[in-house]
Order: structure tokens, then sequence, then C-alpha cells
């Protein structure tokens, strides 16, 4: 469903300007200086969150060693952050690549954090778009930005 984000402006939303800085607007909880996160705007559960490299590039392939750990240690913050604010029982983590998959922006590889609870709804039906979510976009936004404070590293 993100796509619908990524044609606004036909600009790629995960090549937002600026640095080091959150963006409530965008959703944008961190920009390093590799990686990116930003809350899904259609979230799949409450504090699903999208985590991408800086490069412009539809796939892993397209990214060096060091941007590949820096990503994975980006998500590796995401889930500390969302385990410490929303304490979930579990996670689904993971890449759409092509459409067919269900990639909503194909040209820049992001990877989806979804957070999980016991007795949340199951993930395929969350994917027929029968979604529950029971905060606001904007609250859960407030509640984790200042866990991911700019210029500290991944
Ligand atoms: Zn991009």
């Amino acid at each position: 469903m993100d796509y619908i984000l990524g044609q606004r402006s036909g600009r790629c939303i995960f090549c937002p300007e600026g640095n080091d800085e959150g963006d409530a607007e965008r959703l944008i909880l961190y920009r390093g200086r590799l990686s990116v996160v930003m809350m899904n705007r259609f979230p799949y559960n409450n504090g699903h969150l999208l985590v991408s490299p800086r490069t412009h590039t539809p796939s892993l392939d397209g990214l060096s060693s060091e941007e590949l750990l820096d990503l994975l240690k980006t998500l590796r913050r995401c889930l500390a952050v969302l385990r410490k604010t929303m304490t979930p029982d579990g996670f689904n983590v993971g890449l759409n690549l092509g459409t067919v998959a269900g990639a909503g922006v194909e040209a820049h590889v992001h990877f989806h954090v979804v957070p999980r609870w016991n007795g949340d709804t199951n993930f395929m039906t969350v994917f027929a778009d029968v979604r529950v979510i029971p905060e606001h976009l904007q609250e859960t936004y407030r509640k984790l930005l200042p866990h991911f404070a700019p210029g500290e590293d991944p």
C-alpha cells in the first residue's frame, strides 16, 4: 500500500532530503548516514516500520558491505525500540521484492518490520486490507521518535 505515498510528487519516499532529523509529516523517525527509518502510513499493524538504505537501488545487490551492515544494525535498533516501547510478542520482518511479492515501491529496497501481539489479527487477514490500527499514527510516531536520536550509531 505504500505505493500511494511513493507516487507523491513523483519522488521516491525513501530518498528524503535533509539530514539527521525526524520529520513528523513524512513519519520519518531516523535518518542515518547510510540508512533511514520511517513508519508505514498504511500499516499492517501498529508500529509497522520501513527500513531502507540511503542509496536508491531496487535490491540488496546494489549495496556495499558497509551499507548492508548499517541496514541490518538499523533494523536491529528498530526491533529494540519496538520491544521497549510497544512490548510485542514477536515480529514479521521481510523484504517484498517485485510487484508479484507485494512491493509498493520497487525502485528502492526496504525492509518491513511489523510487530505482532498474541491474539492480533492473522497476518494474511491483515494483508487482505482488514486492518485494525488501535493507535493513531502520529501518536505512535511521537512515542517512537525519542528512541531514534540523531547522530547515534545504529
Ligand atoms: Zn529512493
